[in-house]
């Protein structure tokens, strides 16, 4: 069974693997404010019986300017052969302002692990939480699949004195991977897919995302599939966002549209993503972050938003094929949403810590 097959009807992994191991690498800003929502909902899946145990690594700024690198090779290796999946804060930090720690962890485990699928789902929670006039949480249900590894985001290119140029390199195997487990998603969910390009002016790169999507467009008849200009696509989602069912993108287009979703979801807090690699085999062939990054603006602060992070904890436990945790963990994420408790980017009053509480303490009695 593929990976991407096991992702969608996922069966229990314990049938591969009897022990699962995370490496939880919390990084810069708001990432180990989030990431301590993550620890009691591990040890509840544990206590319930699953077979799972994890490590935390100090990978981020702090570490960098400590060691002078990001992720040793020796240690790559480690967190590649050693563990079966990662769930990452954040990373990003103003005293590295090129960003090259960054650059050298979480793009080199996207791109060394071969993480070429992101994906990014918007299900909002409450109506409240839709900015759009009229349209209701229920009706927005979107799925964007994000290439992961290539395009412009690969901070390959030069600064000369007069000019600057970064290349937007595209592969046939990144495209064809990310495009084909987008067709398989949208074909599951017997929902319309969207490619959301700009092959008319990116006549190179997006002119191959367009012959593999029509490529693949024959091998799955049964999916309604149509691309799109990405600004006019931008247009469309806010004007009309029930037309849509799962949006693919290059890295680039794809974090574009994604952080705009993030927008119909209550804002950058709430938004969770899953990245893996369908050709690879089990082993860290997964990374489970959320959308925002490190908002150095209000790291330290207590006011992050924790459940793009507890969200993302839910979809690595679907991806373990663990469901019935992971509805659980969304419900009670839903309710506590629907009680008015929130942090203050949602409209709420509560603290990071206060939030992570109130959801890790439902969690317990709701199985007491
Ligand atoms: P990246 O390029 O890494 O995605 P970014 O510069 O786009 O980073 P983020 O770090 O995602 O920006 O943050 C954008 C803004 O959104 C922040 O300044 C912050 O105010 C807000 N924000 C992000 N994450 C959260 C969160 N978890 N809770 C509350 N506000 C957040």
């Amino acid at each position: 069974m593929s990976l991407l097959a096991a992702m969608m009807d996922p069966e229990p992994v314990e049938a591969f693997f009897p022990m699962i191991r995370l490496a939880i690498i919390p990084g810069d800003g708001i990432g180990p404010e989030v990431m301590q929502g993550v620890y009691p909902l591990l040890e509840w899946a544990q206590n319930r019986g699953r077979k799972l145990e994890w490590i935390a690594f100090p990978y981020g700024a702090e570490h960098f300017l400590r060691t002078g690198e990001s992720l040793s090779d020796a240690h790559f290796c480690a967190l590649r052969d050693g563990f079966d999946a990662i769930l990452f804060g954040a990373v990003g930090d103003p005293r590295i302002p090129d960003g090259r720690h960054a650059e050298q962890l979480l793009l080199r485990l996207r791109q060394e692990l071969e993480l070429h699928v992101n994906h990014r789902p918007c299900e909002p929670f409450l109506d409240a939480h839709v900015p759009l006039k009229g349209v209701r949480a229920a009706e927005i249900h979107i799925d964007v699949f994000r290439e992961n590894t290539e395009g412009p985001y690969c901070m390959r290119g030069f600064t000369e004195a007069d000019r600057a140029v970064d290349e937007a390199v595209h592969t046939s195997k990144a495209v064809r991977i990310l495009l084909k487990a987008a067709f398989e998603w949208a074909s599951r969910r017997g929902c319309p897919l969207t490619l959301a390009h700009k092959a008319n002016v990116l006549k190179h790169g997006h002119g191959l995302w367009m012959r593999i999507f029509e490529e693949l467009r024959e091998q799955f008849p049964k999916v309604t599939a149509r691309g799109m200009h990405a600004d006019a696509l931008l247009c469309n989602l806010v004007q009309n966002p029930r037309g849509f069912g799962v949006i693919a993108a290059d890295n680039f287009v794809g974090d574009l549209v994604s952080d705009l979703l993030a927008g119909f979801q209550g804002g950058m807090g709430m938004a969770p993503s899953a990245s893996w690699a369908p050709h690879r085999p089990f082993r860290c062939s997964a990374l489970f972050e959320p959308v925002h990054g490190s908002a150095p603006d209000i790291a330290g602060k207590g006011l992050a938003n924790p459940l793009g992070m507890i969200l993302s904890t839910a979809l690595c436990f679907r991806h373990m094929g663990w469901l019935e945790e992971a509805e659980i963990i969304v419900h009670l994420v839903a309710t506590t949403l629907a009680e008015g408790a929130g942090t203050r980017d949602i409209g709420g009053t509560l603290m990071c810590r206060e939030l992570q509480g109130l959801v890790c303490d439902r969690l317990i009695s709701s199985c007491a």
